[in-house]
């Protein structure tokens, strides 16, 4: 720290020049100054397990992806319409990870920029206005991304103020939704009911867009056969399906490299970003060549730093260190021990509704009543509040906030994650 600038300096320079919605974790937050593997330590020397950075999917500072940007930095940056290696090797790479037929990769900076391009790209190929997405989603910020983004999260408002163009269908939750337990299976056929009565309708819809592993709940997966049977309805009227793979995608789940694995279903389009950067700002759409090709006919697209020179490399590196060190078998083997051990927590705490999710996109639901399932949103931020004491940086997700969002570095070793568990545990036992 500079002598004679306390951190609550900064943070009240923060609050005066920046808007308010950019908001940050805490009321008053630690003063990160750097990162290593699934650690942040402060300004003071302080150290803490980093179990919610899905952006630094490699780990902070990882040196081999150091090494790339400033070896790339110091070659050259620049936009992507000039001809450099890194763009193609890059794209070729991403299609490689992809099922035949999606081929065609589009750079940009971000998730939001990387939804917002999926529904443009499902409007420009099909001539149609019309978007169906699931409800409680968080797409982005921009224009259209933001149009299907259904959580109350963060927006009370978010349903009764999105677009006339943007349907919904049920947040197809098995444990909370309005389908649960083995009554899930309803969820798929009422999603497909409202895309035939669209299509009766005359304005069958342009697309369908979801996480194809619910994310933004905390981890839950979408029924069996969900994504087969809605993809398919939505393809039988002309249209196209999209997975937005921006939390859950690129080896997280451990067992599946891409959520619509799990699913045993293919989309049309694939929305990606956070996790392929590394925490720099990397995203990419990637769909099949025809339907690339129609975008001209809707839209314009050039995007000055999506794929640029260290853009690229970046991803590049990043990816090395996801196959070279089998990132997604480490995120199988952790996040399974992880989970076992609050499945564990669970049957000592009455708290504890579920433990949801895969690999390392796991969610820990709390309850008030197992029966009823009313929310512990305040209990939640308190035992974040208190994790945070002890070492821990973790927050909840999901409309009520009430679930704590698991999604370290995929390098987190055994020894983290139950430094963690022991944590929680701790909170759970002397109260938060
Ligand atoms: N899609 C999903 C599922 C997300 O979780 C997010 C970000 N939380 C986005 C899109 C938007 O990504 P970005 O913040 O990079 O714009």
């Amino acid at each position: 720290r500079a002598s004679g600038t306390p951190p609550h300096d900064l943070l009240e320079r923060r609050h005066r020049v920046l808007a308010e919605v950019q908001e940050h974790y805490y009321a008053t937050p630690p003063q990160i100054e750097r990162g290593w593997r699934e650690h942040l330590a402060d300004v003071d020397g302080r150290v803490y397990l980093d179990m919610v950075n899905n952006v630094a999917s490699v780990g902070h500072a990882h040196p081999h992806v150091v090494g790339a940007a400033t070896r790339q930095l110091r070659l050259l940056n620049t936009n992507s319409r000039f001809h450099y290696g890194a763009i193609a090797e890059f794209a070729e790479r991403l299609a490689a990870l992809l099922p035949d037929g999606l081929d065609t990769v589009f750079f940009v900076n971000s998730g939001s920029e990387a939804t917002d391009l999926a529904v443009r790209l499902a409007m420009a190929s099909t001539g149609r206005p019309d978007i169906v997405a699931m409800r409680e989603a968080y797409h982005g910020w921009t224009y259209a991304s933001d149009a299907v983004s259904t959580s109350i999260a963060d927006n009370p408002n978010a349903l009764s103020t999105r677009p006339e163009w943007v349907h919904t269908v049920a947040a197809a939750n098995d444990y909370r939704g309005e389908h649960r337990g083995a009554d899930a299976a309803r969820y798929a056929p009422e999603a497909v009911a409202v895309i035939d009565a669209l299509a009766a309708e005359g304005r069958p819809p342009a697309g369908f867009i979801s996480e194809s592993y619910f994310g933004n709940a905390g981890g839950v997966a979408l029924p069996d056969g969900y994504l087969r049977e809605v993809y398919a309805a939505v393809r039988r009227h002309g249209g196209i399906a999209i997975s937005d793979e921006v939390q859950v995608g690129f080896g997280r789940l451990g067992e599946w490299f891409w959520g619509f694995q799990q699913q045993d279903a293919v989309p049309d389009v694939v929305a990606i970003a956070k996790s392929i950067g590394g925490g720099q700002p990397v995203g990419a759409v990637v769909t099949s060549r025809e339907i690339a090709d129609r975008y001209r006919t809707g839209g314009y697209f050039f995007s000055s730093t999506g794929g640029s020179p260290v853009s690229a490399v970046i991803g590049m590196a990043v990816l090395d260190v996801i196959e070279r060190d089998d990132l997604p078998g480490n995120a199988r083997d952790v996040g399974g021990h992880l989970k076992r051990r609050l499945e564990a927590l669970g049957e000592l705490h009455e708290i504890v509704g579920r433990v949801h999710g895969s690999g390392l996109y796991l969610g820990l639901e709390f309850v008030r009543d197992r029966a009823t399932l009313e929310p512990a949103t305040e209990e939640t931020a308190a035992i974040c509040a208190r994790l945070l004491e002890l070492g821990v940086v973790m927050q909840p997700t999901g409309d009520f906030q009430n679930v704590l969002k698991i999604k370290p570095p995929l390098v987190i070793t055994r020894e983290s994650a139950d430094f963690f568990v022991d944590a929680l545990g701790r909170v759970l036992d002397t109260g938060w």
